[in-house]
């Protein structure tokens, strides 16, 4: 029954009939009204209760639809089903994500590096059943996917940082954690400071002033977004990648960088209240933890203390977050060790400078070989002159084998870091190496080698 109208039911000796008012919250008043007509007595009740409003028919539809076209997509092999069902329902009912989000708890994961593996800390730290994006498909088909798959309350989904805006209007979630801001993919994506200036408008809009801000108090960029809340829990994690945030956000000045601390002429500066640090102990309000994480590197330390700061907000003790989080080896095939054929590799995706600045840290210790392989499609990004923004250099010392469509280009950068390498145009022909090997791979590079290799 639509909004307002009424419906009248007539039978033998009596008339009834339905009104359905909705309300803001999601609910409706039914005011129902009876008569019975019969022997010339009349008796008349009229009832008022609220309800939790049905799905409507459009929303059953897209939802069977979601369903439907993501089981063919998995059952032809054509895909993961996380991204053709959403697409389908969302075009049956626009307001499909919206509905799905109704009366759930939402952390949202945002940011140029980490939002995966963040999102995956997070589920995991929560514990129990946990909605969540696994696959990493952070627009809303993607998100509408997650949310037909699992009816939990809780809910961590990681968004597209161009679709943060957006997600945020659609789901109204309790928290969102903004991890980092840079240069990704500039042949399709905003310059960077567009969408610093993009979450700083969502963060300020009125309707936003309940949602809890939990951000990296080491990036400006982020820090310039999230001041426009007055709702934030600042985070003081390492943060290495500044290369994006050389001058103000706000003014345009030279920032001032300085071991752990940043600062503008203008006065702005880094955070001084700081709602969780990480040393070498995690502190998040007056509680702290030993953080001893299965995954490697920095990196995913101040992952995984984000993480634990935005399950704080939602009453989750600290201890069991970061114990839960501790046994989390691996996140959808990253980090962990995979097999191809008498080869050994750990595989790891990198698709940006500031996501090879992060993961280098964790290579250039040893002098295992490394495997580096760069393509240059549409999800990669079509330019790769950003292999020139990368500090190869920190690879000297490792034997380093160029792979991927781009092989040549990366060849080149590593000549110019006089670097050792070799260049692959047949993968059969890699060495078998003693040790495992590090592999380093952007976006579709990754895939290619997630489908050929093999969890060990
Ligand atoms: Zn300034």
């Amino acid at each position: 029954m639509a909004n307002g109208s009424s419906r009248v039911l007539r039978g033998a000796g009596f008339t009834s009939s339905k009104h359905r008012e909705s309300a803001a919250d999601g609910t409706c008043r039914v005011l129902q009204r009876s008569e019975l007509i019969g022997g010339g007595k009349r008796t008349l009740a009229v009832s008022v209760k609220s309800v939790s409003k049905g799905h409507s028919f459009r929303e059953d539809l897209a939802v069977m639809a979601v369903r439907g076209v993501n089981w063919m997509s998995r059952a032809t092999g054509r895909g993961a089903g996380t991204v053709a069902g959403g697409r389908v329902g969302l075009w049956i009912d626009p307001d499909l994500l919206a509905k799905l989000a109704r009366g759930r708890t939402i952390v949202l994961v945002s940011g140029t590096n980490g939002k995966t593996t963040t999102t995956a800390l997070c589920a995991a730290g929560w514990g129990g059943d946990v909605a969540t994006n696994v696959t990493g498909s952070n627009m809303p088909p993607g998100h509408v996917a997650a949310l037909v798959g699992s009816t939990s309350e809780r809910v961590v989904l990681e968004a597209d940082e161009a679709w943060l805006a957006n997600v945020v209007r659609a789901t109204s979630p309790r928290v969102v954690v903004l991890l980092n801001l840079s240069r990704d993919q500039l042949d399709r994506a905003s310059e960077v400071r567009q969408m610093a200036e993009r979450w700083h408008q969502c963060l300020a809009a009125p309707e936003n002033a309940q949602l809890v801000v939990v951000a990296n108090a080491n990036d400006p960029l982020v820090a310039y977004a999230a001041t426009a809340s007055s709702n934030v829990r600042w985070c003081d994690v390492a943060t290495s990648w500044m290369a994006d945030a050389r001058s103000c956000p706000r003014c345009t000045l030279p920032l001032e960088h300085s071991d752990n601390d940043w600062h503008c002429s203008c006065g702005f500066a880094k955070p001084s209240t700081l709602a969780a640090t990480l040393d070498g102990v995690l502190h998040v309000g007056s509680e702290q933890a030993e953080l001893d994480l299965s995954i490697p590197g920095d990196f995913n330390r101040g992952n995984a203390a984000l993480a634990a700061t935005a399950l704080a907000e939602l009453g989750v003790g600290l201890g069991g977050a970061v114990a839960r989080m501790n046994t989390l080896s691996g996140v959808a095939g990253r980090f962990t060790l995979r097999r191809w054929g008498r080869h050994t590799l750990r595989l790891l995706l990198a698709k940006n400078p500031a996501g090879f600045d992060a993961l280098l840290s964790t290579v250039d210790q040893g002098d295992s070989d490394v495997w580096v392989a760069i393509n240059a499609q549409i999800a990669d990004g079509r330019d790769p002159s950003w292999l020139y923004d990368v500090a190869f250099e920190r690879l000297r010392g490792h034997r380093v084998w160029c792979l991927g469509e781009r092989r040549l280009d990366l060849a080149t950068r590593l000549d110019y870091a006089d670097v050792d390498y070799e260049i692959v145009d047949d993968v059969t022909s890699l060495p078998v190496s003693a040790a495992p090997v590090e592999m380093l791979a952007n976006y579709t590079a990754f895939s290619e080698w997630m489908a050929r290799t093999t969890a060990c």
